[in-house]
């Protein structure tokens, strides 16, 4: 560090607007903190600003500072950090190795014309007091304890609803799953309960475990309250001790291993208070060769395990909106281009069961317009999502019904249509048919209707210029109805339009070893369908009762010269009068 009044400016902060930026920032620095403002010569060298200055405030304090300008400055901020002991001031302005919060977190209040020296004489004395706006979020130490061990792979599940106030010590039953890998040692697992120190359970896991937590391994580890604990300074090494403390090591995949969890009074949320989890580990690797007296151990790593929440209320907490999928049950028929998405999809936002139906096999010309990659070549589309969904998404649980509607069978030990459909609709709450092909979608219309259950249709033009997601209730306009609608001449009372290019089959292909012609539209124009229906789907589950009349949502992408961003129009789908349905 260099007393600012020597500092010879290297070319790299000298020629550049952004150096010569960056100087015009000491300039200004030093003309409040004088003397006391010192450059690291070698950091500029390179182009990097880092400095220490001694900042006076109105009130008469003097308060010891270091800045960094990030090689991206000035269109984003320089970070400006306490030389003293952090713990004195605010927690929630002064965040560990003492960093200040003189903005909002979010990017867009900095603007590339502020200047450091600005901001610290409006903002500073805010900050030390705790008196300045603040983002209306909470600090929950546990995330700065997680971070200390971010990037082992490693996690410990809990779930948020568990309340563990008035308690200060006991145990947790944690499923353990303990593997090797690339990056050292890694721990996936789950806490299955929490007891008081008598014995008394305090808290269970109800969710569903994740397929990297399959373990039989149940063990016993302590935790313990300590509403004091503060943010983790310095490396993992350093701090780990303040929560790593049992004695318990029990033995997995060869190695001793060690957890012991602190809970800790914390902001959650903006001035909501809840605990946190802190789990310390401490590993001893068994070494191969062992004596009689038992494996020889190599020295105890410790290291923080992060912990993650996936209650129920976790995992919805982000989009309260699709809460109408939990506990709900759909079918999807036809998992192609359209459905494949739209399945995936809906266990995403965690729809609890999918039954899916197809028997097509995952090549590779088809994966271009499908959901998953390589790695489902050769496998049928419905076990293909099924092992998917059921390994990313452990809330869905999926039925694969391996079966193609309408595929001529003379075999009399396989199951006909109608065993399969009721496989298939036993106990659904909704049906999405992404079959593409009208004979099954009118088969559909009819099941539907005598089942008394909704169904949404999706299909797309063979050209892709265009598609329609269609709601059909049971009492309303059918599938035959919508093409009763599609056959009213324009002007009509009742006209419902084909989506553009409906009748165009010129661009069909027959691609090599396909036995089919095929269509040769692109998966991101498909998947504007595909999220359409899905979002209907949402809506249908979350407020039946405005549901109430068949509806069609017509998108167009295209105007016969050029693609165009999507446009969507909705027609109510009243009964026809020449339709069967009616009767
Ligand atoms: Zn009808």
């Amino acid at each position: 560090m260099k007393p600012y009044t020597d500092f010879e400016p290297p070319p790299a902060l000298a020629v550049t607007p952004a150096g010569r930026r960056r100087l015009a920032e000491l300039q200004k620095l030093h003309s409040a903190a004088g003397e006391s403002l010192l450059v690291d010569e070698e950091a500029a060298a390179a182009g990097i600003l880092r400095i220490e200055f001694s900042w006076p405030l109105n009130d008469g304090r003097t308060i010891g500072l270091r800045a960094v300008y990030p090689d991206t400055f000035p269109r984003l901020r320089p970070h400006v950090f306490l030389t003293c002991d952090p713990s004195e001031y605010p927690e929630r302005h002064c965040g560990s190795e003492g960093a200040l919060c003189l903005l909002g977190r979010d990017t867009r209040y900095w603007q590339a014309n502020m200047s450091l020296a600005e901001l610290l004489d409006e903002n500073l004395a805010h900050v030390l007091d705790g008196t300045g706006a603040e983002d209306p979020q909470g600090e929950p130490i546990e995330y700065w304890w997680n971070s200390l061990g971010q990037a082992s792979g490693s996690f410990v599940l809990v779930d948020s609803r568990w309340k563990l106030s008035g308690y200060d010590e006991g145990t947790v039953d944690v499923l353990v799953n303990a593997s090797r890998t690339e990056i050292g040692r890694t721990i996936r697992a789950a806490i299955l309960s929490v007891r008081a120190g008598d014995g008394s359970l305090l808290g269970e896991r109800v969710a569903p475990l994740p397929a990297a937590v399959s373990s039989t391994a149940i063990r016993a580890f302590p935790w313990r309250r300590d509403d004091q604990l503060s943010l983790p300074t310095g490396s993992a090494e350093q701090t780990v001790g303040k929560v790593a403390y049992g004695k318990t090591y029990v033995t997995c995949d060869g190695a001793d291993i060690r957890l012991s969890f602190t809970i800790s009074r914390t902001e959650l949320q903006h001035n909501e208070h809840g605990d946190a989890w802190v789990c310390g580990m401490a590993v001893r690797e068994h070494i191969s060769h062992s004596s009689r007296r038992g494996p020889r151990r190599k020295d105890t790593v410790p290291s923080i395990v992060p912990v993650f929440r996936d209650g129920e209320i976790d995992i919805g907490y982000r989009v309260p909106s699709v809460a109408s999928l939990r506990g709900k049950r759909i079918a999807v028929v036809g998992l192609g281009a359209l459905g494949s998405p739209a399945a995936v999809e809906l266990a995403r936002n965690g729809c609890t069961s999918l039954h899916l139906m197809d028997d097509d096999v995952v090549e590779p010309g088809n994966t271009i317009r499908w959901e998953l990659g390589a790695s489902s070549w050769g496998t049928k589309k419905q076990d293909a999502l099924k092992r998917f969904i059921e390994r990313e998404f452990p809330w869905t649980s999926v039925l694969a019904v391996p079966h193609r509607i309408g595929l001529p069978n003379c075999d009399p030990h396989i199951p006909g249509e109608t065993d399969r459909l009721n496989e298939l609709l036993d106990s659904v709450d909704l049906v999405v048919d992404a079959s593409a092909a009208p004979g099954v979608t009118y088969l559909l219309g009819d099941i539907c209707r005598e089942r008394g259950l909704s169904l949404i249709s999706v299909f797309a033009s063979p050209n892709l210029h265009g598609g329609a997601v269609v709601f059909h209730h049971p009492e309303s306009g059918c599938p035959v109805c919508m093409a009763h609608a599609n056959e009213t001449p324009e002007g009509k009372s009742g006209h419902i339009p084909y989506p553009n290019g409906m009748n165009d089959e010129s661009t069909l292909v027959q691609p090599p070893g396909c036995s089919e012609l095929t269509f040769t539209g692109a998966s991101f124009d498909l998947k504007e369908l595909s999220l359409e229906t899905v979002r209907m789907a949402v809506d249908v589950l979350s407020s039946p009762d405005e549901w109430t009349v068949s509806e069609v949502r017509t998108v167009n992408l295209h105007n016969v010269k050029r693609r165009m961003p999507p446009s969507w129009r909705i027609d109510p789908l009243e009964r026809h009068p020449d339709c069967g349905c009616r009767s």
